[in-house]
C-alpha cells in the first residue's frame, strides 16, 4: 500500500480537531472549546458508533450478505452505511417523517433502503419507527438489528474511542465536558472514561424543551413529553444506554436558542455545525453563566450544517416557525402569564396535609396545584387523586400529601411558543412554568383559550 495512505475510510474516523470559541463567549469567566465530531467521514460522532457496533455484530455472528437495520435520525444510518458500503452488507432504515430531507437522501446515496414513519405517535404504536424498526429485523434473515437505543456497543464506542481521545487531547486541563443527549450513548461512554481518569470531571446535559431527560434528572418525575424541531437530541422514552447517574448538571434549551445559536457558531465562529451542537454550545453558555467560574468547558459538536440547509439556515423557514426575531407569532408564554392576574403562584410543600390542600384549592377555585419540595418541583397534587384518596378511606385530612404527588404535567420555560401549547395540553393536564428550576407560573388550558380569545378580540379586552 502506498505510504501515507488509509487502507478505508473507516480508518479516518475520529482524532477530530478541538477549538477554541472565541466570538459567541465574550465575556465569560469561562473558556468553551467544541470538539468537531462533524469532520468525521460520515458526518458525525456516531461514526465510531457504527464501527463498533457492526464489530461486535460480526463477533456475534453477522454473516457477509447480511442486512443491517436500524431505527436512526440520520447520523447512525450514515454511519453503519458507511461501514456497510466497505464491507458489502446491506441497510434498512427507518425514520421518523420529521426528519429533514436531506438526512433521508444522504441514506439513501450509500446504497441504503429509507423507511419513513409518522413521528407523532406513542414510541409503543405499532406505527412509530422504533417498532417498526423492530418489525423489519425480526422478518430479515441474517439481520443485524443495531438498535442503538439499547445496544450498549453504542455508549461502550465513546467509552473506548471519544473518551480517551478526549483525555488525550485535554487531560488534566478539562474541567466539564458538556453535550446533547438522544441515546445518551455519548455522554454515557465519554463520561465513564473521563470520570474513570479524573472523578470530579463534571457531565453536562443539554435537553430540548419538550424532552423527557430533564424533569427526571430534576424532579425523578416522567412528565409529558412534547414535540419540538432540534434533530437527534431528546427523548420521549428512556433509552438503556442512557445513563442518567453520569450527569452532573442539566440544562434546558428552546428551539429558538438552539438554532440562533447554531447560525452563530457558522457565521462568528466559522464552524459549520448543526443544530445539536448549537443547542449544546447555548446550554454550555448558560452552565458558564450561572457557575461564574473560570474552567475549561469542552462541547461535542455532532454533526454538520450542509444536512440543515433547507431548515435552521433558511430564512423563510425560521421566520415560519418564529425563530426570527422580527416574527412574534402568537407570544410566548411569558406574554400569556403577564395577561393573567397578578397574584404569586400557588405551590404547596410536599409535606402539607390533604386537609390543608383542599382548603387551598377551594378558595382559589382551582383544580391543580404544583408540589414543591424546597424551592424545587416535586410534582402536582389534583382534586381527583384527593378525592381518590378519601373516598377509598385509605387516608385521611390529616395524611400528608406525598403519596399523592403526580406527574400529569409538561414543564415550560417563559421563552415557550404560545403555539406550541395547544400540543402540550392537549396531553398533559397543565403546563408548569420553570425559570431557572423555581415555578413561575402555571397554564391550564382555560388560560391559553382566554389568552388566545383576547388576541382574537383586542377592542374587549
Ligand atoms: N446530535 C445529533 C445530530 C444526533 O444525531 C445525535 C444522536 N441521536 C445526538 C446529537 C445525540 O448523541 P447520543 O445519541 O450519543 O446521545
Amino acid at each position: 500500500m502506498m505510504r501515507g495512505a488509509l487502507s478505508d475510510i473507516t480508518k479516518a474516523v475520529g482524532h477530530t480537531p478541538i477549538v477554541k470559541l472565541n466570538r459567541v463567549t465574550e465575556g465569560l469567566a469561562s473558556d468553551i472549546y467544541v470538539k468537531c465530531e462533524y469532520l468525521n467521514p460520515g458526518g458525525s460522532h456516531k461514526d465510531r458508533v457504527g464501527i463498533n457496533m457492526i464489530r461486535e455484530a460480526e463477533a456475534a455472528g453477522l454473516k457477509p450478505g447480511g442486512t443491517i437495520v436500524e431505527a436512526t435520525s440520520g447520523n447512525t444510518g450514515a454511519a453503519l452505511a458507511m461501514v456497510a458500503a466497505i464491507k458489502g452488507y446491506k441497510c434498512v432504515f427507518v425514520m421518523p417523517d420529521k426528519m429533514s430531507q436531506e438526512k433521508i437522501s444522504t441514506l439513501r446515496a450509500f446504497g441504503a433502503k429509507v423507511v419513513v414513519c409518522p413521528t407523532a405517535v406513542e414510541p409503543e404504536d405499532p406505527r412509530s419507527y422504533y417498532q417498526v424498526a423492530k418489525r423489519i429485523a425480526e422478518e430479515t434473515p441474517n439481520c443485524f438489528y443495531a438498535n442503538q437505543y439499547h445496544n450498549q456497543a453504542n455508549p461502550n464506542a465513546h467509552f473506548l474511542s471519544t473518551g480517551p481521545e478526549i483525555w488525550e487531547q485535554c487531560g488534566h486541563e478539562l474541567d466539564v465536558f458538556c453535550t446533547g443527549m438522544g441515546t445518551g450513548g455519548t455522554i454515557s461512554g465519554v463520561g465513564k472514561f473521563l470520570k474513570s481518569k479524573k472523578p470530579d470531571i463534571k457531565m453536562v446535559g443539554v435537553d430540548p424543551v419538550g424532552s423527557l431527560y430533564y424533569d427526571f434528572v430534576k424532579s425523578q418525575r416522567i412528565t409529558k413529553p412534547f414535540s419540538y424541531k432540534v434533530e437527534g437530541i431528546g427523548e420521549d422514552f428512556f433509552p438503556s444506554t442512557m445513563n442518567l447517574n453520569i450527569i452532573d448538571e442539566i440544562i434546558r434549551v428552546d428551539d429558538k436558542e438552539c438554532f440562533l445559536m447554531t447560525r452563530d457558531l457558522v457565521r462568528l465562529e466559522g464552524l459549520f455545525v448543526g443544530g445539536s451542537g448549537g443547542a449544546a454550545v447555548a446550554g454550555a453558555i448558560k452552565y458558564a453563566k450561572a457557575s461564574g467560574r473560570k474552567e475549561n468547558i469542552l462541547v461535542l459538536m455532532p454533526d454538520g450544517a450542509s444536512k440543515y440547509i433547507s431548515k435552521i439556515f433558511n430564512d423563510e423557514w425560521m421566520r415560519e416557525n418564529g425563530f426570527l426575531e422580527e416574527e412574534k407569532g402568537l407570544g410566548t408564554v411569558r406574554d400569556l402569564l403577564a395577561g393573567k392576574p397578578a397574584t404569586s403562584v400557588l405551590t404547596v410543600s410536599a409535606d402539607a396535609k390533604v386537609h390543608e390542600v383542599i382548603s387551598l384549592l377551594k378558595s382559589h377555585g382551582i383544580s391543580q396545584l404544583p408540589v414543591l419540595e424546597g424551592t424545587r418541583l416535586r410534582g402536582m397534587v389534583q382534586e381527583v387523586d384527593l378525592l381518590r384518596h378519601l373516598v377509598q378511606g385509605k387516608g385521611t385530612l390529616d395524611s400528608s400529601i406525598n403519596d399523592l404527588v403526580e406527574s400529569d404535567y409538561a414543564t415550560v420555560t417563559p421563552a415557550t411558543k404560545v403555539e406550541l401549547l395547544k400540543g402540550v395540553l392537549s396531553d398533559a393536564k397543565i403546563a408548569i412554568v420553570l425559570e431557572k428550576e423555581a415555578v413561575v407560573g402555571v397554564v391550564t388550558k382555560i388560560d391559553l383559550i382566554d389568552f388566545l380569545a383576547r388576541k382574537a378580540t383586542p377592542a374587549a379586552v
